[in-house]
């Protein structure tokens, strides 16, 4: 990725760019935030800067900071299963009265997804039961707007809840994480053109807002036809079947669910580490009435609870980590 910047040089275009910010705008960035703006755009100021202030606009007009998350304290039901965190329970997900329909009508499409540990350097892993997928069903019964949304709340859900700890663990900031696609089961139908729209809409969203937000990603399991199409780029690792060596490199085997090589079997969860979404029609989650059709996650009542109530927002002030981790 062009030429390789010296500490100094990264410095200086660090100020740079700090000093050029207080004359736009009032918001205070960490180093880690400009670094991570900065990274994105190949260390060009002007850019970073660009792109910083687009993302400061869009939080404001989309009120992202108030976007409710589930933490361990206000109990709001997930929308992501999570194994082995510190500020939220273990759990799977299920149809619970503060979810919207759409949120159920997503997770129904979803193979099976699972924040699950961290590997060697404090990153969060993601595990996604990729070939599991039913994208027909997402390109053809999910609107973008739903599937964007959701997409948001669970990065928001990620950042303020699961962050926090890999910086506590790594000793300083953690702003990415580790993705692992599991292509077991995938076809070539679920290359549907609808999911593909909503794809597209969702990665402009993860470029632009969440720049330098994947630390490694790994498909594993991939058609050997994959392995060819992928550009080789050192984030992404495209494995065929003898995936387990690599992985273990970067994850702990007791991190490391053992369907994918490691020893972790989650037997204290129904599912084990990555449960896999009921394939069959009358296994899938049905909603209530009680679950607002809305396009948000969460039903109409706590999203507007959660523009005042900080509780639903953030991590309890006294559960949250040291603050070596911004900076
Ligand atoms: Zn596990």
């Amino acid at each position: 990725m062009g030429s390789q910047k010296t500490k100094k040089e990264e410095q200086l275009l660090i100020q740079e760019l700090k000093d050029s910010l207080s004359q736009s705008i009032d918001n205070e960035f960490s180093e880690a935030q400009l670094i991570q703006f900065l990274q994105a755009n190949v260390w060009v100021v002007d850019d970073a800067k660009q792109q910083l202030m687009d993302t400061v606009n869009w939080r404001k007009e989309m009120n992202t900071d108030r976007l409710p998350v589930a933490t361990k304290h206000n109990k709001l039901p997930l929308l992501v299963a999570c194994r082995g965190y510190k500020y939220i329970e273990d759990a799977n997900f299920s149809v619970q009265p503060e979810l919207s329909e759409s949120v159920i009508r997503i997770a129904n499409c979803i193979g099976g997804d699972c924040f699950h540990k961290f590997d060697k350097e404090g990153h969060p892993i993601l595990i996604d039961r990729t070939g599991y997928h039913n994208t027909k069903e997402m390109g053809n019964n999910v609107t973008t707007a739903e599937i964007t949304n959701y997409q948001i709340s669970a990065n928001e859900f990620l950042n303020r809840v699961i962050m926090p700890e890999g910086c506590e663990r790594a000793g300083k900031p953690i702003h990415s994480e580790t993705i692992i696609f599991d292509c077991t089961n995938m076809s070539l139908w679920q290359f549907h053109m609808n999911a593909m729209y909503h794809l597209k809409a969702i990665a402009e969203i993860v470029q632009h807002y969440y720049p330098e937000t994947l630390h490694r990603l790994f498909i594993v399991n991939a058609p050997s036809a994959f392995v060819v199409m992928f550009k080789t780029l050192a984030k992404i690792h495209v494995l065929g079947s003898n995936f387990q060596s690599v992985l273990l490199e970067y994850i702990n085997a007791e991190d490391l669910p053992d369907f994918l090589g490691g020893k972790c079997t989650c037997k204290h969860m129904p599912g084990g580490c990555v449960p896999i979404i009921a394939q069959k029609s009358k296994d899938k989650f049905v909603a209530t009435d009680k679950n607002d059709k809305v396009p948000t996650v969460y039903n109409s009542q706590i999203m507007e609870a959660a523009i005042h109530d900080d509780e639903l927002c953030k991590l309890s002030p006294e559960s949250m980590p040291s603050t070596t981790c911004y900076d």
